[in-house]
């Protein structure tokens, strides 16, 4: 049997050192005819594709440009998928080759069609067309001479699609399975710059989640620094960070959650001199104050910057939330016109809060922010939503646009540009 196999030019056994073992010898004798066999497997792949190309027009990436602008023919991309994201012929349809028997149909169902066909090189874009001529019955298929390379070095134009990184892909995998996110609105989330004003109770979160979902910009407004009673509910920051300004220390655990995250610290305090540029540089604003006179400030600029407001407070037990878009729903004055009283507006520095809600608030914000960057779902613009937590009730109050209402109602003053900014003395507000 090892006769057999031996090739008449192979050394002769017997001239073999006796020390070589036989199985050394059989191992190498069938390594030699195991080479033989892929070179010949090699060598008819190239036959196969070299037939392919005899009985398939070819066609030259000059003349496959005239023919695509008169609209009559279909151009089907059948590489892989990252090599289509990566770039691609503008128009053409993609079927990679491996799913060609199953796809085609689904983009082109009339069989007479004329089908341009294209690969990175002209190989399996003739293996393709044969398939779809010989199998699949397609009557009138070419083949791309050169594929997209020889394409783009004749000089035509390649269409190379915003996507995700390898490792974004990875990190956001789950986002982009879900049909209402997907690709495009993961894509729309890295473009978004949101404003936190705070990162305390409601922030911590918020920012947490934001920065996970891939926001790309977030800006942080805290001008306090961390505090041993914070941590019962601050989540962002830490027990070594203690004494840390706020806006730093949710930095470094945004950075370390999702390099992709751009934060912007804002180490300052926010008030009626900086609220315009401020709030200018962000798509949408994220309502965590801790105090009334804020929240008006808050709501009268963004009004006149038309910025969308997501709100939420807590007080004790309880919990709100409503998401003001500027001229869709109402905005906060319109729900309260006027601040209450001192004596029932207490901050949470001096009233006691359960640190869960802050928790369950925030992320109810960090999920109106995906909505409205994303478009998915229906946001909290002219619903209140109410939240009990020694019950876990939920209640929903509608709420609609005050006629009367000083910002964003008809009969609101027009604001001059040189107006913008300037706002009554808020502190006045509260005692
Ligand atoms: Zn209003």
């Amino acid at each position: 049997m090892l006769a057999s196999l031996t090739p008449a030019t192979s050394r002769p056994p017997v001239t073999r050192p006796l020390t070589r073992s036989l199985y050394a010898y059989a191992v190498a004798i069938l390594s030699e005819v195991s080479a033989e066999t892929q070179a010949k497997a090699r060598a008819s792949g190239a036959d196969l594709i070299a037939r392919a190309k005899e009985g398939v027009e070819e066609i030259q990436p000059s003349e496959a440009a005239v023919e695509l602008d008169g609209d009559d023919a279909v151009l089907v991309d059948v590489r892989e998928q990252h090599e289509f994201e990566e770039r691609h012929i503008e128009g053409a349809v993609h079927v990679p080759r491996g799913h060609l028997e199953s796809r085609i149909e689904q983009f082109v169902a009339d069989r007479s069609k004329r089908l341009i066909v294209y690969c990175a090189s002209g190989n399996r874009s003739a293996l393709a067309a044969k398939t779809l001529a010989d199998d699949l019955g397609y009557e009138d298929v070419t083949s791309m001479a050169g594929g997209i390379t020889l394409w783009r070095d004749r000089g035509l134009p390649v269409v190379t699609p915003r996507s995700l990184t390898q490792e974004q892909k990875e990190r956001y995998s789950r986002h982009v399975l879900v049909p209402e996110i997907g690709l495009e609105g993961q894509l729309k989330l890295l473009d978004a710059k949101v404003l936190l004003l705070g990162t305390g109770g409601l922030g911590s979160p918020t920012a947490l989640y934001l920065a996970a979902a891939g926001v790309g910009t977030l800006g942080l407004i805290d001008d306090d620094v961390v505090d041993a009673s914070n941590l019962q509910r601050q989540v962002i920051h830490n027990t070594e960070r203690i004494g840390m300004p706020k806006t730093a220390s949710a930095r470094k655990t945004i950075e370390a959650l999702n390099p992709d995250v751009e934060v912007i610290e804002h180490n300052l305090r926010f008030g009626p001199d900086n609220v315009i540029e401020l709030l200018s540089d962000y798509d949408i604003v994220v309502d965590g104050a801790d105090n009334f006179p804020t929240r008006y400030l808050l709501n009268d600029a963004s009004v006149r910057l038309r910025k969308p407001v997501v709100s939420a407070s807590i007080l004790s037990f309880d919990g709100q939330i409503s998401t003001f878009v500027p001229y869709e729903g109402p905005c906060y004055r319109c729900l309260y016109p006027t601040p209450p009283p001192p004596e029932l507006a207490p901050s949470c520095g001096a009233a006691g809060v359960l640190g869960v809600l802050p928790g369950i608030m925030g992320l109810l914000q960090a999920l109106e922010v995906v909505k409205l960057v994303t478009g998915a779902g229906t946001p909290l613009i002219g619903r209140l939503l109410l939240f009990e937590a020694l019950g876990t009730e939920f209640t929903e109050l509608k709420v609609k646009r005050d006629p009367d209402c000083q910002i964003c109602g008809p009969g609101a003053p027009q604001i001059a540009d040189d107006e913008l900014g300037k706002f009554p003395d808020y502190d006045l507000f509260c005692a």
